[in-house]
């Protein structure tokens, strides 16, 4: 027998936690010689989140719940997680049901089976999404997977299932900024995708705005690449040679035909282009600044309020 955790960071999903829980466990309970536990994090909810996971955690001693001291986002939640999984696999899905389970027995058979040292699913459509939300969503794969040496499937979920090898290498990458699809592929390790189609909420409503998306979009790309450094280099040296190339006309000019007094309007348009470009540039290098700020200062990435469930019972973190 082995020990599957199955890690659930949850944030204000009282009203699908349940549902989870009942899908989640009909299946776990067809699953061969393994054993599992749960591990819902409540990732500082406001609403009665952590009173149905403790209700829970009381009707069933496989049911153990971290709450956070507040809402430090989904990565984090992710990485206390794993962090007090104590299974030879672990599991990550979200608690909404977007992440079917009855995929667990065909991603644990992958993994048991020797060839992979992980499962991971993705979506190969995205039925139900606003149109644009795709469209941007497919651009930014397209864009991060240029410029980042490590590879970001499209489509990838946050669902999938590790072993402990690689939860602990997981674990090893503690920094701040964690963008997760970003790490799990960082990590290496043989991973094997599953497909599946996209499944629509089960209740309560997502947690991500367009902004929010857009932002975690831009964090991604900060955090896996540094190509957009470049990119402010090569526009600078380009902006160069056309300066230089501009100057060699004017002078030629003025030596064959003398009189080059007009054109105002057309250096305050240039003037004003390459003033955005520069601000352009050193916004780029203020993300970068500022991640590293972050970075440096090595602060946790969660704080536990409580935690308890599982043969530990309830005990103040
Ligand atoms: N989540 C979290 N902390 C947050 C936001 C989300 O723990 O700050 C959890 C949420 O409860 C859910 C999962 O992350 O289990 C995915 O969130 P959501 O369904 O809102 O994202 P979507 O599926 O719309 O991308
Ligand atoms: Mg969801």
């Amino acid at each position: 027998m082995g020990l599957l955790s199955i890690i659930v960071p949850c944030y204000n999903e009282e009203a699908a936690v349940e549902a989870f829980y009942a899908r989640t466990s009909a299946v776990c309970a067809k699953l061969p010689a393994v054993d599992v536990e749960y591990i819902f994090v409540d990732d500082g909810s406001a609403d009665g989140t952590l009173a149905v996971l403790k209700a829970l955690a009381g009707r069933d001693r496989r049911v153990r719940w971290l709450a956070l001291s507040r809402n430090f986002g989904k990565e984090a939640a992710l990485y206390a997680g794993l962090e007090h999984a104590r299974g030879d696999w672990a599991a990550v899905m979200d608690a909404d049901l977007q992440d079917p389970p009855e995929l667990l027995p065909e991603l644990l058979e992958t993994v048991r089976g020797g060839g992979y040292d992980c499962a991971a699913v993705r979506r190969v459509d995205r039925r139900g999404e606003p149109p644009i939300r795709s469209w941007f969503a497919r651009r930014f794969y397209q864009v991060i997977n240029k410029m980042s040496k490590t590879e970001i499937v499209d489509g990838a979920r946050d669902y999938r299932l590790m072993t402990r090898q690689m939860v602990d290498a997981v674990l090893r990458v503690t920094e701040y900024n964690r963008f997760s699809k970003g790490i799990f592929s960082w990590v290496g390790f043989r991973t094997k995708w599953v497909e599946t189609v996209n499944a629509e909420r089960a209740a309560g409503e997502s947690k991500w705005s367009f902004f929010k998306l857009l932002v975690y979009a831009l964090d991604g790309i900060i955090a896996f690449s540094t190509a957009p450094l470049a990119i402010a280099s090569v526009l600078g040296l380009v902006f160069c040679v056309v300066s230089f190339v501009a100057i060699v006309f004017v002078i030629v000019r003025q030596i064959l035909w003398g009189g080059s007094a007009f054109g105002w309007p057309s250096l305050v348009c240039i003037i004003l282009f390459l003033a955005g470009v520069q601000l352009f540039c050193i916004g780029i290098l203020g993300q970068y600044l500022s991640k590293t700020y972050l970075e440096v200062k090595g602060r946790p990435i969660y704080l536990l309020r409580e935690s308890g469930g599982g043969d530990s019972g309830e005990k103040q973190a």
